[in-house]
């Protein structure tokens, strides 16, 4: 299977692993304001890969972490007046709710950072040990200059770099950091948000470290897949790459990088400053899953998607045909042959995940159904086909 990763910038061979389970990592939420279109096309999508490569015969260890301690979720928590813990408990029953409506199969394991530290800390350790970190008045940075390749699955040149990592939480101006590249590890915190122990006094993690920790502690030291969105190539998956390399000594972290292109509404970038998050839960009161399903995946993972409410009639339609195509009764006679069908669906997958040209397949060979059973021809074995191919992509069917 051919996938393309964004480390290399090319598509590579991806052998899937016969005699151990491949490893596959994905960048989850912070819990608020979940799920919106952007959560739900990425989940979909490596709930596609995971289905494939199971409907190959492998087995799939998935890790999907919650980043229930990030300065959003106190801000929001803040804002409305509510415990963090319990706005994060909130949304991630939220998330579970509307992942299963969307027939998305749930992670191996879904680890949280609140209950993670403990993982966490040994890694900083190392670090420090190694040299590859310091410690300021009880906090702890990641020095950018012990890794010379930092940053280079982003392809920038320093000052872009520091741009986007402003715009991402990243603090230049704070006094303790070496490099204002340089990024925190584990920080004392404000007085209102949640503290642990540490070698280094009371504080939490910052942002980066936790999948580093969690992708280690549950899948090892390399992994086979790391996935996310699009945004999360710099700073956070750059980091990332840059702790976990450091401490293990071994590279790659992850053999493939995969990102998912961000969704847009109606032409313009869906975000919360806008105010334009189109949720899953509303979707899903007015749309069939596989409408919804179907409409994600109609683009390819690795472009941006513009999301248009209108559009989902059409796919709705698709769904629809899908279903008649699986229920028709045929005659006897001349058996109807979509092999051919099943061959150019699987090529299609094993091209970097080539969902449009799968679902235009996948839509011809429910129509050929349906007109073959109005000719009276025998349809059965074409129908086992086409509902194989269905639920290898995640369709209910129902
Ligand atoms: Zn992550």
């Amino acid at each position: 299977m051919q996938l393309f990763s964004t480390l290399s910038r090319t598509r590579e061979t991806f052998t899937v692993p016969t005699d151990r389970p491949v490893t596959l990592y994905v960048c989850g939420v912070t819990p608020y304001d979940t799920t919106h279109m952007g959560h739900a096309r990425t989940f979909i999508v490596f709930d596609v890969l995971v289905r494939y490569l199971q409907w190959q015969g492998a087995t799939v260890r998935y890790c999907q972490n919650v980043t229930d301690v990030d300065d959003p979720l106190f801000e929001r928590a803040r804002r409305d007046g509510v415990q963090w813990d319990e706005l994060a408990e909130r949304q991630i029953r939220q998330l579970r709710a509307d992942c299963a409506d969307l027939n998305i199969l749930p992670p191996t394991f879904f680890p949280r950072v609140s209950e993670e530290v403990g993982t966490m800390i040994p890694i900083i350790e190392r670090l420090i040990e190694l040299g590859h970190a310091y410690v300021v008045d009880g906090n702890v940075y990641f020095s950018i200059q012990t890794d010379p390749d930092f940053g280079r699955m982003a392809r920038m040149g320093y000052s872009e770099l520091l741009a986007i990592a402003n715009q991402r939480g990243n603090n230049p101006h704070d006094p303790n950091k070496r490099d204002p590249l340089d990024f925190v590890l584990w920080q004392r915190g404000n007085p209102d948000e949640p503290k642990w122990e540490s070698p280094w006094g009371l504080g939490r993690p910052g942002w980066h470290i936790e999948c580093s920790a969690m992708s280690q502690r549950y899948l090892g030291e390399q992994i086979d897949i790391h996935g996310g969105g699009a945004d999360l190539i710099f700073p956070h998956h750059s980091c990332e790459i840059a702790q976990s390399e450091s401490a293990t000594g071994k590279r790659p972290f992850a053999r493939f990088w995969m990102h998912v292109g961000l969704v847009w509404l109606d032409g313009e970038k869906m975000s919360k400053s806008l105010g334009n998050l189109v949720f899953a839960r509303d979707a899903l009161r007015e749309h069939h899953p596989d409408a919804i399903r179907w409409y994600l995946l109609s683009e390819h993972y690795r472009e941006d998607f513009d999301y248009r409410r209108d559009a989902l009639v059409r796919f709705e339609q698709y769904a629809a045909d899908l279903r008649q195509a699986l229920s028709v009764t045929g005659g006897s006679h001349s058996p109807l042959d979509v092999s051919r069908g099943r061959e150019d669906v699987i090529a299609a997958m094993n091209d970097d995940l080539d969902t449009p040209t799968v679902l235009a397949v996948l839509h011809t060979m429910a129509g050929m159904i349906i007109d073959g059973a109005k000719e009276g021809r025998d349809v059965s074995s074409a129908q086992a086909v086409v509902r194989d191919l269905a639920l290898m992509l995640g369709f209910t069917l129902r």
